[in-house]
């Protein structure tokens, strides 16, 4: 399977019961987050809801014109150890530019990826 074929399970928070199937090329925007009540941060980034292949995640579709950047997480323990590893790196990279630009979100700087 090409890389860019390569589909992901994600959710719309870590602990949802709701998961969708993504291709791993239509997640952007990886970075660390720690939601409310996560014991650490968690690879987060966003899709379109455009880009569910299968499954979807809770968000105000209707409401408003489609497509939405929908933010979502992705878990270590659904996901391919190999595809995690690459996640990771991308967030960690997100992080190492948002520190150098004296980002945002506090919640993102104020938690440092796990080991
Ligand atoms: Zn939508």
């Amino acid at each position: 399977m090409p890389p860019h074929d390569l589909r992901i399970s994600v959710r719309s928070a870590w602990n949802g019961w709701e998961t969708a199937e993504i291709r791993l090329a239509d997640l952007n925007d990886i970075h660390w987050l720690q939601p409310t009540g996560a014991p650490k941060p968690l690879v987060h980034g966003y899709v379109s809801c455009q880009c569910i292949v299968e499954g979807q995640i809770p968000h105000d579709c209707p409401g408003t014109r489609p497509p939405h950047r929908v933010l979502v997480c992705v878990l270590k323990n659904h996901t391919i150890a190999s595809v995690y590893t690459q996640l990771t790196r991308r967030a960690d990279a997100a992080h190492a530019a948002g520190v150098k630009a004296s980002v945002r979100s506090e919640a993102v700087l104020g938690a440092d990826p796990p080991v």
